[in-house]
C-alpha cells in the first residue's frame, strides 16, 4: 500500500517506512546499524496489499491481522492418507495382514518384501521354511493358518505397483495366484537369500 518514510531527528529519512493504511512500522533490514531503506519501503508496501492465492490465483480474504493470506484455506492441498479397503475391517484380516507384515519385517527388514503373500503361501503349502535371511518358526507358521482360516482368505496388496493391502477369498486368491504366473517353486528361491559359505 502507500507507504511513507519516518522521519528521524533533524527531520532526516530514517530509512523506516511505515504502511500506509495500518501505520505499521517496518524494518526488516539493516546494513551497518543503519536501515536499509528501499527493503524497508518495500516491506511497507507489501503490507495490508491485496493477495493473490497462490493456488487459485484470485484474491484472498484478510486474516486475523488485517494482511491478505497467501491461499485460501480450502485451496491449501490436504494430505489425506488412503483410506484401508473395506475388507479390512475384518478383525482377522488385520491380524493376519500385520502377522504377514511381521515375518517379512523379520527376514527381510523391509515391512512388506514384494511378493510376500505370493512367498508365504507358498511356505505355508510346502516344505521349505526358508525365507529372505532366515527361516519361518513353526509357530509363525502355526498362527498365519490359523489367522488365514478366521479371516476366511489372504490378504493380497492389490494390482502390482498399488499397494491396498486386502482381504481376499480363498476361490479369488486362487485366482490371483494363477494369473501372478509360476509355479510358486522358483518364487520362494527366488526370495531366498544367498547361502553363506562355511567360515574358512
Ligand atoms: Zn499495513
Ligand atoms: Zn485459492
Amino acid at each position: 500500500m502507500e507507504s511513507y518514510e519516518l522521519l528521524g531527528l533533524e527531520g532526516i529519512g530514517s530509512g523506516i517506512w511505515a504502511c500506509g493504511e495500518c501505520h505499521k512500522p517496518h524494518l526488516i533490514a539493516t546494513k551497518a546499524n543503519r536501515p536499509v531503506s528501499d527493503m524497508n519501503r518495500k516491506a511497507a508496501e507489501e503490507c495490508c496489499a491485496p493477495r493473490n492465492c497462490r493456488y487459485c490465483g484470485q484474491i484472498t480474504e484478510r486474516d486475523w491481522s488485517g494482511q491478505f493470506r497467501w491461499a485460501h484455506e480450502a485451496c491449501i492441498p490436504k494430505y489425506e492418507p488412503t483410506p484401508p479397503h473395506s475388507s479390512m475391517a475384518n478383525p482377522y484380516a488385520r491380524l493376519l495382514y500385520k502377522k504377514m507384515s511381521d515375518i517379512s519385517e523379520d527376514c527381510w527388514c523391509a515391512g512388506w518384501m514384494m511378493g510376500n503373500e505370493y512367498a508365504l503361501w507358498k511356505i505355508l503349502h510346502g516344505d521349505r521354511h526358508d525365507y529372505g535371511w532366515g527361516g519361518i518358526a513353526y509357530e509363525d507358521l502355526e498362527e498365519l493358518r490359523l489367522l488365514s482360516e478366521h479371516a476366511d482368505g489372504w490378504i493380497w496388496t492389490g494390482p502390482e505397483m498399488e499397494y491396498t493391502p486386502q482381504l481376499v477369498c480363498f476361490a479369488e486368491w486362487e485366482s490371483i495366484l494363477a494369473a501372478w504366473g509360476g509355479s510358486g517353486d522358483d518364487l520362494v528361491s527366488e526370495f531366498h537369500a544367498p547361502e553363506q559359505g562355511p567360515a574358512e
